[in-house]
C-alpha cells in the first residue's frame, strides 16, 4: 500500500491549497479527486471575489492552476473516488476506485453538493429541465424559459449567467429578501431577470420532460402555475461528509467540527473549505484553511516523531 505523509481528499481550492502548502514543507502529498481540479468552484463561469483578479477569473482555470501549482512542488493527483476511509488509527486508510492508501495525516476537503427541492419527479427530471449547475447545463437552456431557484449567491449568479443565454429568467425565491450579496441587486434588473417574492415551487409539471413549475405565494398561500422550459435548483448545499459520518465530529448539519486550525475532534484529521463549520464559505476562505490546515499537519507530524 502507497503511503503519504498527507492525504488530501477532495481536489478544490482548500484541498489543493493544502497540498501546495504540505509539499513545499517537503512532505509527501497525494490529493484524491474524483472529477477534476476545482470542486464546485469549477463550475462557476467567472469568480469575482478571489485577490489578484481584477478583471475576475474562470473557475476552472483557477481550479487546473491550483493543481499545477501544488504539483510544481511534489503533490500527485489521483483520481478516483474514495469509497470508504478509516481515520482513527495511524496511519489512517483511505480506500478508493484506485486503490488503498496510507496516511499519516489526512485532510478532509469534501465540499459540498446541491441541496434537492424533494419534490415528486425531481430525480426522473434530472437532465430533462431539472438542473443544480447553471455553468454546466446552461447552455441546453438557450433561447428557453428557465426558473432559478433560491435568493443566495448561487441563485443569483445562475440567474445573471442564464440571462445572458436564455430567452426569459425567472428568479424565484420564498422570501422578500435576497440572502446574497447586495452588489447583485441591481445587475439582476439590469439584465431582466424577474424576481417572484415570496414564492415557493411546489410541484414540477412534466410530459417527457419538465413543462412547468407550480408556485405557492407563501403570504397568501394562492397558486399558480408558470410555464418554464427548466428550472435550476440553488437552495443551497449539503456537506459531503457521509463516508465520515461515525468517526469524526459532526454538527447537526452534517459540517465537521474545527475551528480555524482545521482540526477535527480526531487526531491526524484536518477539514477544510466549505466541509468545515464556518461562517464565510469562498473560495479564499478554503484557500485559508488549506494553508493552516498543512501548518497544523506537519506540527502533528512533528510531534509524533
Ligand atoms: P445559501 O447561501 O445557503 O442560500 C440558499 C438559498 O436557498 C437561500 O436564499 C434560502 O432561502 C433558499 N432555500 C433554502 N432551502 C430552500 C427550500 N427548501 N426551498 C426554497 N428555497 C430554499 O446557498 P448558496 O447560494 O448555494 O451558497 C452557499 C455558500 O457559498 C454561501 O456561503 C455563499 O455565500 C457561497 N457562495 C459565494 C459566492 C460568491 O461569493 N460569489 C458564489 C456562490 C456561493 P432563505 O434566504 O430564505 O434562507
Amino acid at each position: 500500500m502507497k503511503s503519504y505523509d498527507v492525504i488530501v481528499v477532495g481536489g478544490g481550492p482548500g484541498g489543493y491549497t493544502a497540498a501546495l502548502y504540505a509539499a513545499r514543507s517537503g512532505l509527501s502529498v497525494a490529493v484524491l479527486e474524483k472529477l477534476s481540479a476545482g470542486g464546485q468552484m469549477a463550475t462557476t463561469s467567472t469568480i469575482e471575489n478571489f485577490p489578484g483578479f481584477p478583471d475576475g477569473v474562470d473557475g476552472f482555470e483557477l481550479g487546473e492552476r491550483m493543481a499545477e501549482q501544488a504539483q510544481k512542488y511534489g503533490a500527485e493527483t489521483i483520481y478516483g473516488e474514495v469509497t470508504e476511509v478509516e481515520l482513527a488509527g495511524t496511519p489512517k486508510i483511505i480506500r478508493s476506485s484506485e486503490g488503498e492508501f496510507a496516511g499519516r495525516t489526512v485532510i478532509l476537503a469534501t465540499g459540498a453538493y446541491p441541496r434537492e427541492l424533494g419534490l415528486p419527479g425531481e430525480q426522473e427530471l434530472r437532465g430533462r429541465g431539472v438542473a443544480y449547475c447553471a455553468t454546466c447545463d446552461g447552455m441546453m437552456f438557450r433561447g428557453k424559459t428557465v426558473v432559478v431557484n433560491g435568493g443566495g449567491n448561487t441563485a443569483v449568479e445562475d440567474a445573471l449567467y442564464l440571462s445572458r443565454l436564455c430567452a426569459k429568467v425567472y428568479l424565484v425565491h420564498r422570501r422578500d429578501q435576497l440572502r446574497a450579496s447586495p452588489v447583485y441587486r441591481k445587475r439582476l434588473d439590469e439584465q431582466g431577470v424577474e424576481i417572484l417574492w415570496n414564492s415557493r415551487v411546489t410541484a414540477l409539471r412534466k410530459d417527457t420532460r419538465l413543462t412547468g413549475v407550480e408556485l405557492e405565494d407563501v403570504q397568501t398561500g394562492a397558486r399558480r402555475e408558470l410555464a418554464c422550459d427548466g428550472i435550476f435548483v440553488a437552495v443551497g448545499r449539503v456537506p459531503d461528509t457521509g463516508l465520515f459520518a461515525g468517526q469524526v465530529e459532526l454538527d447537526s448539519a452534517g459540517y465537521l467540527v474545527a475551528d480555524e486550525s482545521c482540526r477535527t475532534s480526531l487526531p491526524g484529521v484536518f477539514a477544510v473549505g466549505d466541509v468545515r463549520t464556518k461562517a464565510v464559505r469562498q473560495v479564499v476562505t478554503a484557500a485559508a484553511d488549506g494553508a493552516n490546515a498543512a501548518y497544523f499537519a506537519e506540527a502533528y507530524l512533528l510531534n509524533k516523531q
